[in-house]
């Protein structure tokens, strides 16, 4: 058994000078830290000035477009796709995605985020890295069948699924449909009868450009959110993500579905200068989530950068400084991803996974410590991690991977491109 002190913060409450108890894969107790010598304790970890957080949930990611990062820079979604990202893409081989995920997936970890939800091609390479690193990861292999594009055949989707289903306690398929103007209606619904068969997770790209809502409009007179419900996948094993374009009937019939919306404010905001309608679908009751997306176009994989631009972009964009306050930000990169994952996470408890973060908060800008969510929100960045557990494991301490045993500088050293 081991413990985490500090302040023990998570969406449900703050506790200053707590102690967080794990015991195998699981929070078994939080206690105030005088009573700690009552418990057998093996090692102790934070301390004074220290924040122990639950695991943040990244709940949309492409983290081998880190071999992309900074390509396309400035063009519009449709564009930034047909021209930049899938040429490149088609043109990598299974080593090189198993390498640049690792990177991408090691760098969210460092930042913070104890779980992936993943969406690409050469799903099976991004599962097998994800098993080394030690994240928690949910990876769906990204299937179109109508776009011509050899790495997204459909049958590669549902064979990745049967291959992983049942095999790694961290490691879990999802299925990945693109979106709803790449994928045709006859897929989806294939797709949608799988997921019910065996209670899968579903995770797709929806209302991400105006081109999608009219191509989906010309093709079947359906709204994406319309063609999701036609398609028997619109429930609460939904993952969609983007929904930047849905209008105020979409916001209803998605907020009555159950199914969870993953807002990459950043990502969007670049793409198309745009952000999705998250107060009124979250005001309806739709379970919000974040996701960094990708680094290619959002630059970073850290969770902390994403709370903070989920927080100022959505009063931007009503115009209204009362909207999305730090506890519910913060409350959508934990106990939103986990909801939306079926995970018993996002909150610390007894019971709980013991999926955690240490911040070392020793520093000016976590002065004068009162309003801890502002702080979490407003000046926390990813290299404040100091410590990240995830199954009761500990995966990364002080710019070490330690299931890898490599670190962060490591990483960077294979991948640099030659100076000489
Ligand atoms: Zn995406």
């Amino acid at each position: 058994m081991f413990a985490l002190i500090g302040t023990v913060v998570d969406a449900e409450k703050v506790l200053k000078n707590h102690a967080v108890l794990v015991d195998g894969t699981e929070v078994i107790n939080v206690i105030p830290r005088d009573k700690l010598g009552e418990y057998g304790v093996d090692e102790i970890y934070g301390g004074e000035g220290y924040l122990v957080l639950p695991g943040l949930v990244n709940t949309h990611t492409h983290v081998a477009m880190a071999k992309l990062r900074g390509l396309g820079e400035d063009l519009p979604i449709e564009r930034w796709l047909k021209e930049v990202i899938w040429p490149t893409e088609l043109t990598w081989t299974p080593e090189e995605i198993r390498r640049w995920a690792l990177l991408g997936m090691a760098e969210a970890l460092a930042n913070g985020s104890t779980t992936i939800n993943d969406h690409y091609f050469f799903a099976d390479e991004i599962a097998g890295t994800a098993r080394e690193l030690g994240i928690r990861a949910f990876i769906g292999q990204t299937v179109m069948d109508l776009v011509d594009f050899p790495l997204a055949e459909p049958e590669k989707g549902f064979k990745f699924f049967k291959h992983w289903e049942g095999k790694d306690e961290l490691v879990k398929p999802a299925l990945a449909p693109h979106a709803t103007n790449t994928v045709s209606l006859e897929l989806m619904r294939e797709i949608g009868a799988f997921a019910r068969e065996r209670n899968a997770l579903l995770h797709v790209h929806l209302s991400q450009s105006r081109e999608e809502v009219r191509t989906v409009k010309e093709r079947y007179g359906l709204t994406p959110v319309e063609y999701l419900a036609e398609a028997g996948v619109l429930h609460e094993n939904l993952i969609g993500v983007h929904g930047i374009y849905l209008s105020d009937g979409e916001v209803k019939l998605y907020s009555q579905s159950g199914a969870t919306l993953v807002h990459c404010s950043l990502s969007m905001a670049k793409l198309e200068a745009r952000i999705a309608p998250i107060i009124e679908l979250y005001t309806a009751g739709t379970n919000i989530a974040l996701g960094n997306d990708s680094p290619n176009p959002v630059g970073v994989m850290d969770m902390f950068t994403e709370m903070r631009f989920a927080a100022v972009l959505n009063k931007v964009w009503r115009k209204r400084t009362d909207v999305a306050s730090t506890r519910e930000v913060f409350s959508w990169a934990t106990i939103g991803g986990a909801s939306a994952l079926k995970l018993k996470a996002g909150l610390i408890k007894p019971g709980y996974l013991a999926d955690l973060v240490l911040i070392n908060a020793r520093k000016p800008q976590f002065l004068p410590g009162e309003n801890v969510y502002s702080h979490l929100v407003y000046s926390t960045r990813g290299s404040d991690v100091e410590l990240v557990i995830v199954n009761g494991e500990i995966v990364y301490r002080n710019g070490v991977f330690t299931k890898l045993g490599k670190t962060l500088e490591e990483l960077w050293e294979e991948l640099r491109p030659s100076e000489r």
